[in-house]
């Protein structure tokens, strides 16, 4: 052994996980379930155990399942892959990314019975109506696809319930005396004898004087997240010639803690650390009403009726922005827009029915599993969300006419550019008129885009038919100024479909393993330059879970 340790404190483990979000409980259940020691560290607090999935609002991406058959969708596996390697834009080189294909390979292949039956299993269930989202703006095979059919099964319970059900599942497992779990340590460095990894070192957080600890440990599991809450590292890695300059006003919707360190301290000792570009960020954020952490932003979920307009106050054109169709060319265009943030112009009534903010908590009536509160969204829309936001959200502006709406905007803090009056005009008119004219003859794409939406059950509850903006009775305006936000990391630890971490050379670096977003989901990078989303979560399960299993495997040899 080559690291002699100084430290205030010493653990002995046969496996060790760093991180104890959805990814690191994962693993840890697996390992378990196969009759292994565990010792589970994180840097967070207890009351914070689950990591970023708490706050996610649970969408799941499943292919050909018995909820898509129930509700009438036709999938298949090779649809599915066709549709995924359509969307992440892989390089046609084969050798280029070759593990990243596989896990977008093994993703299809298997996440029903991994991840899908193993969640039903711990009783976990999803909402009766499969979503549509990421449908891609073109059905091209080559570039630029969506899913074909609706494919995010989202959790009844959300992000919170699924994560709470994990943990009850780990820490009541049959096998628990097994299982150590360690709050509050951080992990700055790892140990090394010669090429193998034998364990890491760190700090206790909060104790003062700051104790050191180090864990002895053959065998480790980074489940640490991403880099996408770490600004700094964003902009390291900023894809200037896809998404422009990198822009100064980026808000985060990743937790601090996602930042990279580890990533960095393994790529110094040789592993393989690749496509730290591909995010997966969002065009439209807002500040955070009750910031958590430095620039700490919302991600909204655009209304599809309102109006999508440059810093000036003109629409966004010629292809008019739309959500739900292609996140990632939403956050191209609006990156290279003088100012690099848009406004969204649109009334009361579009609010309360359309828009959405991502996120757990902020959706209630999924988050506390109430039918009645699923009914009232569906009847009269999201009344109580849309008047925080109003009240609460800097960014936020309201008035009874666009002149004043106009005025009000001007008013806002750190704006840069103007808004014209006549600009915003005559996009509103321009909009309103098209409507006026009926949908057998509208030539607007936007317009267009909404009643192909209806079309599919889940989105005609939640998208108006036909609204004008300057519809009287629908009132008072609204105008949210948007911007991108941080959010989650699509590269990262290059692994294999066992979630071995390989070197520089593609050589598996013997102990070592990745899982979650620390290895952009598996391959640094399945799912390319863009996600079908949904895939986030699952990706961690089945991630976590083949590192359990190859671990399990190796020490039951
Ligand atoms: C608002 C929001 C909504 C989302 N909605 C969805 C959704 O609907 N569907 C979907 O698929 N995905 C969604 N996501 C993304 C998804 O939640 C994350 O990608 C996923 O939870 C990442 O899990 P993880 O275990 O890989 O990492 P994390 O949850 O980031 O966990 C990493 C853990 O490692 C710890 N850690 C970090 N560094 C160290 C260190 N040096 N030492 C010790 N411990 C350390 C952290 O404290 C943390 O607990 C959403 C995310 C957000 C923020």
């Amino acid at each position: 052994m080559v690291n002699k340790s100084n430290a205030d404190i010493q653990y002995d483990s046969p496996v060790l996980i760093i991180g104890g979000g959805i990814a690191g409980i994962s693993t840890a259940i697996e390992l378990l379930d196969r009759g292994q020691q565990v010792l589970l560290i994180d840097r967070d607090e207890e009351r914070n155990f689950g990591g970023m999935a708490n706050e996610a609002f649970g969408g799941m991406l499943f292919v050909d399942t018995p909820l898509q058959r129930l509700n009438g969708i036709k999938d298949s596996k090779q649809l599915a892959l066709d549709d995924w390697f359509g969307a992440a834009e892989f390089s046609t080189q084969e050798m280029q990314d070759p593990l990243a294909k596989a896990w977008a390979r093994a993703y299809v292949e298997r996440s029903g019975e991994d991840v899908y039956d193993w969640l039903k299993n711990f009783g976990i269930q999803f909402f009766p109506i499969v979503h549509w989202v990421e449908r891609g703006d073109y059905g091209f095979k080559e570039g630029s696809r969506g899913n074909s059919v609706p494919r995010y099964h989202v959790v009844w319970g959300t992000g919170y319930g699924l994560t709470q059900t994990l943990i009850k599942t780990l820490i009541n497992h049959k096998n628990k005396h097994n299982l150590s779990i360690k709050f509050q340590h951080k992990v700055d460095s790892f140990l090394f004898s010669g090429a193998k990894v034998i364990g890491c070192r760190g700090s206790i957080e909060g104790d003062q004087p700051a104790q050191t600890f180090q864990v002895n440990s053959p065998q480790v599991v980074i489940c640490a997240g991403g880099i996408n809450g770490n600004l700094a590292q964003v902009k390291k890695h900023w894809d200037v010639e896809t998404y422009g300059d990198y822009p100064e006003n980026i808000l985060s919707g990743s937790h601090p803690y996602a930042d990279g360190l580890l990533h960095d301290e393994i790529s110094n000792n040789g592993g393989s650390i690749k496509n730290c570009g591909w995010m997966w960020n969002y065009a439209s954020g807002v500040k955070h009403p009750k910031p958590e952490y430095p620039n700490h932003g919302l991600s909204l979920m655009p209304a599809r009726s309102s109006l999508w307009l440059d810093a000036k106050g003109k629409r966004i054109g010629p292809m008019p922005l739309v959500t739900g169709f292609d996140t990632h060319n939403l956050c191209k265009v609006t990156g290279q827009l003088e100012g690099q943030y848009s406004w969204q112009i649109m009334n009361y009534k579009i609010a309360c029915k359309e828009l959405a903010v991502s996120g757990s908590h902020l959706n209630k009536a999924f988050f506390n599993k109430s039918w009645l509160g699923i009914l009232k969204v569906a009847l009269k829309g999201n009344e109580e969300m849309v008047r925080w936001l109003m009240s609460e959200c800097d960014d936020v502006v309201v008035a009874g006419d666009l002149s004043a709406l106009v005025g009000n905007m001007n008013q806002l803090e750190a704006l840069d550019i103007p808004v014209e009056l006549a600009q915003v005009q005559s996009a509103v008119h321009d909009y309103d008129e098209q409507i006026q004219r009926g949908l057998k003859f509208t030539t607007d794409d936007q317009i267009r885009k909404i009643h192909f939406m209806r079309q599919w059950r889940g989105d005609k509850v939640r998208t108006l038919k036909s609204q004008k903006i300057l519809d009287e009775k629908a009132g008072p305006l609204i105008a949210i100024r948007t911007r991108i936000i941080s959010r989650k990391s699509m590269g990262g630890f290059e692994t294999n479909t066992r979630s071995e971490v390989v070197d520089q050379s593609g050589i598996v670096m013997e102990g070592l393993y990745a899982a979650g977003e620390a290895a952009g989901f598996g391959g640094a990078g399945c799912s390319g330059i863009r996600s079908l989303e949904g895939t986030f979560l699952s990706l961690c399960i089945l991630n976590g879970r083949a590192a359990g299993q190859t671990i399990a495997a190796k020490l039951n040899q």
